[in-house]
């Protein structure tokens, strides 16, 4: 956490620095090869972190999402799904094409930020889990960080035993649940885990996801799926797809889908990947998406699409917003530089910056 905070210091030091540099746009463009889409991916937009988010790093402030979307409109020209469908090697991209997206279907998406993509004209495409439409139950990730940040981790590692015994050692952090963890476990193992987790912390998931109000209600979904938004799949009940079975694919990928298109009225053609890993979207998710009406793949690993990018490999940056400055580092300079690390270690995992959020 520590090397986490002075290294976050020095990248805020640099960014500071960087943005200073007259030209730094163009600058930034001699770090690396041509940056020919640049995604942005935000989660909850809210003012405050409540038990249910803190120490997940999905919250940004409104009034600096609206800070961020003033950046975007000032010095990048944001574009529609329609358009990255058309093409990502640039021939049919405006310059310094970008699209925001927003994952989780928390509803401070449609109560705050969908109207500020309204007033400044920004597209976007929302992903959901329909698992967690009006609020039936709490996703699994707000559920663990809820009873991390209330009882603490002793609860998690009880029910971590309870399911697989002493195959783990001890987990230290929410962040080790999700990186560790989950991607670990199969579906089956994970339901038994929450269940467990819910009796031995004392806390009802259904119960608390009523009263936090978390997440979209299907009407607001059916009202967000206008204007230039667009929704997308997020898999069911936001899952580690690389230990998906074939008939998981059904349930997870499929019914999810068919769900979002009942509710929306529209055609579901984007899907993201639940924690943006790489390693999740294996040879036969990739395949599985393309043959169930899927058009383009999203990750999160903050890595900047160079031209040619695949559309079933395409890469978000989830950005720290605090300021212009930071934004531009984040958006413009970190994704080139992980792009160039990249080729050179192929698939090796970043240590260039640590921006993901758990989610
Ligand atoms: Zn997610």
């Amino acid at each position: 956490m520590l090397y986490s905070k002075v290294r976050r210091t020095g990248l805020d030091l640099a960014a500071e620095a960087f943005w200073r540099v007259p030209g730094c746009f163009g600058v930034a463009r001699l770090l690396g090869p041509a940056y020919s889409l640049r995604c942005v991916v935000f989660h909850h937009i809210s003012a405050e972190e409540s038990p249910f988010t803190a120490g997940m790093n999905v919250c940004t402030a409104p009034q600096r999402f609206e800070a961020a979307l003033q950046f975007l409109t000032t010095h990048y020209t944001p574009v529609r799904l329609e358009d990255v469908l058309a093409g990502t090697d640039g021939r049919n991209l405006p310059s310094r094409a970008v699209l925001v997206t927003f994952d989780d279907a928390y509803a401070s998406v449609f109560e705050i930020a969908a109207p500020l993509c309204r007033k400044y004209g920004v597209p976007a495409v929302y992903f959901v889990n329909a698992a967690f439409l009006n609020n039936r139950r709490l996703a699994p990730d707000n559920l663990v960080c809820y009873v991390a940040n209330m009882k603490g981790m002793d609860p998690i590692n009880a029910a971590v035993r309870a399911v697989k015994g002493g195959e783990f050692s001890p987990l230290q952090s929410l962040s080790e649940v999700f990186s560790s963890f989950f991607p670990a476990i199969t579906l089956a193992e994970r339901e038994a885990f929450l269940e467990s987790l819910q009796q031995l912390a004392g806390v009802n998931g259904s119960n608390l996801a009523k009263e936090a109000a978390l997440y979209l209600t299907t009407g607001q979904l059916r009202s967000l799926a206008s204007f230039d938004f667009e929704i997308g799949n997020h898999t069911y009940s936001h899952v580690h797809c690389r230990r998906l079975s074939p008939a998981e694919f059904g349930q997870e990928i499929d019914g999810n889908k068919a769900e979002l298109e009942a509710h929306s009225g529209r055609k579901v053609r984007a899907f993201s990947q639940p924690y943006g890993s790489s390693k999740d979207l294996t040879a036969e998710l990739a395949s599985h998406l393309r043959n169930s009406g899927h058009e383009v793949a999203f990750l999160s690993e903050s890595v900047a699409n160079l031209k040619g990018t695949d559309l079933f490999h395409l890469d978000r940056v989830n950005p720290h917003v605090q300021s212009d400055d930071t934004f531009f580092l984040d958006l413009e300079v970190l994704p080139r530089l992980r792009a160039i690390r990249n080729r050179f270690f192929h698939g090796a995992v970043s240590q260039v910056a640590g921006t993901q959020p758990v989610a």
